[in-house]
């Protein structure tokens, strides 16, 4: 499937491409900042990679309580989770700074 469906990425607006592991899983990552989608494993895992990447922001992954998040935490993210001052509250933290970095 060609990389020119795909949807740049969200984080940083880099272009992205499909992947396929060793093992054979299709995923979309972002060529520039490592950003990448879940990866399938089927005869139609480049249509699902894609929808998935396509879908990031879409109600049906916030619906499900599931958003996506740099697989590197950005600066924004760290900050926000050494503030946190409590363990337990360091992932929401750093999640709901990506989000507000995304949303900018
Ligand atoms: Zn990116």
């Amino acid at each position: 499937m060609d990389d020119d469906l795909l949807l740049p990425c969200p984080f940083c607006g880099g272009r992205a491409v499909f992947d396929v592991s060793d093992k054979g899983y299709v995923s979309a990552e972002c060529g520039e900042c490592g950003t990448r989608g879940p990866g399938f494993k089927s005869s139609d895992g480049y249509e699902l990679a894609r929808n998935h990447w396509s879908a990031r922001n879409a109600d049906d992954l916030s619906s499900k309580g599931l958003v996506v998040v740099p697989i590197e935490p950005t600066d924004a993210m760290l900050i926000a989770g050494s503030r946190s001052g409590f363990p337990g509250r360091v992932w929401r933290y750093m999640v709901e700074a990506a989000i507000d970095e995304e949303e900018r």
